[in-house]
């Protein structure tokens, strides 16, 4: 399989997938693409549920949406997408409300009809109560942007589920990632294109893989080729970098999820592809019914998919969800990044696991088409 190997690939995922393609398709074959798994696509991998016919998203739910031209017009190459624009709910102590934070949340929440302008200032106000000049946490930048209250209902009991941490404790930019808007837009994320592969992600995958030159081999552990692999042959890394250098360094720190499924008798189980629980008594951060990602499929029958997610500590063994940027880690992974920079300049590593980086799918995307530019 690696004889005269020019390229090879660690992981099918997003970042491995897009750089296999792009790699055939400008220099040629042989790009091998090796993964563990014994699926293609990594985190984003779905596949269709027996019972319900719905189709899964074994990792939780994935929407793909970009602003980046280059990326949307890439993908879309490989396959469409549907016009599914998410929109989340969220419980607190009961009731449901709109998240992100925006105005129907807020005169929900307070009891008011507030217009724009009017949530504006009193959005200023509630704010100004704690007079936080410069943010230095998740809490302080929450607290600064839409005053305690809200952060308390919304934000507080959900992010210290989620990292296990208190939200003093962890990096303001994590909840940069959410908007808020003093307008009834509810749409979960401002990115124009959005949505679904309509072929499903194991569809997008199979033809990204397709390209002529690329040998995609799954069930493949790097460490069962390593000393195969020939020496003129560039190898891209896309699993975690302290595994690959056996932990000599110490691990870096994941957080871990875990995933309950449940198939309800009943068509709709909560009318929404997605809704949170704030409350921090309410061990799950999320519940998934997937049927709902694609209003274009006429889904048969009388029962529903959903899945609940638990966030969990991420031991050895465990699979790895989300980087924890804490300084201790962060100077971890600076250590292993000058350690293969003397050990094994033939490798690159990147992706969500490689480069430890809380990557949405676009920015991976992106990344490995400008790794493969310059190459
Ligand atoms: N968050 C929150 N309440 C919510 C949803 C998100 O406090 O209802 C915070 C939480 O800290 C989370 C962060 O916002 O880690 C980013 O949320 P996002 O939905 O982008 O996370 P992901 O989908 O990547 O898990």
């Amino acid at each position: 399989m690696l004889e005269n190997c020019k390229y090879l690939v660690v992981g099918a995922g997003m970042w491995g997938a897009v750089l296999a393609e792009r790699l055939a398709s400008r220099h040629g074959g042989p790009v091998v693409v090796i993964d563990r798994r014994s699926h293609s696509g990594g985190n984003c991998h779905s596949r269709v549920h027996a019972q319900t016919g719905v189709e899964a998203h074994v990792y939780g739910t994935h929407i793909f949406h970009t602003r980046r031209p280059r990326v949307w017009e890439y993908l879309n190459r490989f396959c469409s997408f549907n016009s599914y624009r998410h929109r989340v709910l969220t419980e607190y102590q009961g009731r449901v409300y709109s998240m992100p934070i925006n105005l129907a949340t807020i005169n929900a929440f307070y009891n008011l009809t507030l217009k724009p302008f009017e949530a504006a200032e009193f959005i200023r106000q509630e704010a100004a109560r704690e007079n936080i000049a410069a943010p230095s946490n998740l809490e302080e930048q929450a607290v600064s942007q839409i005053g305690r209250p809200l952060y308390e209902a919304f934000i507080k009991g959900y992010t210290q589920k989620q990292w296990g941490r208190n939200p003093a404790e962890l990096p303001a930019s994590i909840i940069n990632r959410l908007p808020v808007r003093l307008n009834y837009n509810q749409d979960y994320f401002d990115d124009p294109w959005q949505g679904l592969p309509l072929a499903g992600y194991a569809g997008l995958f199979d033809r990204l893989l397709a390209a002529p030159g690329i040998v995609p081999r799954l069930n493949v552990d790097y460490l069962a080729v390593a000393e195969r692999v020939p020496p003129d042959c560039r190898v891209f890394y896309s699993g975690a970098i302290d595994e690959f250098f056996a932990y000599r360094l110490g691990r870096l720190e994941w957080r871990g999820l875990r995933f309950e499924e449940e198939v309800v008798p009943c068509p709709d189980f909560q009318g929404a592809s997605v809704i949170n629980q704030a409350d921090v008594t309410t061990p799950f951060t999320r519940t998934h019914e997937f049927k709902h990602l694609h209003p274009e499929r006429k889904y048969q029958g009388n029962a529903t998919l959903i899945v609940r997610e638990y966030p969990q500590a991420c031991g050895p063994g465990a699979e790895p969800y989300y980087p924890v940027n804490s300084p201790a880690n962060q100077k971890l992974l600076a250590d292993y990044q000058a350690l293969a920079a003397r050990e094994a300049p033939q490798v690159t590593f990147g992706g969500r696991l490689g480069s430890y980086r809380y990557l949405d799918m676009d920015a991976t995307v992106e990344s490995a088409l400008e790794l493969a530019d310059g190459m």
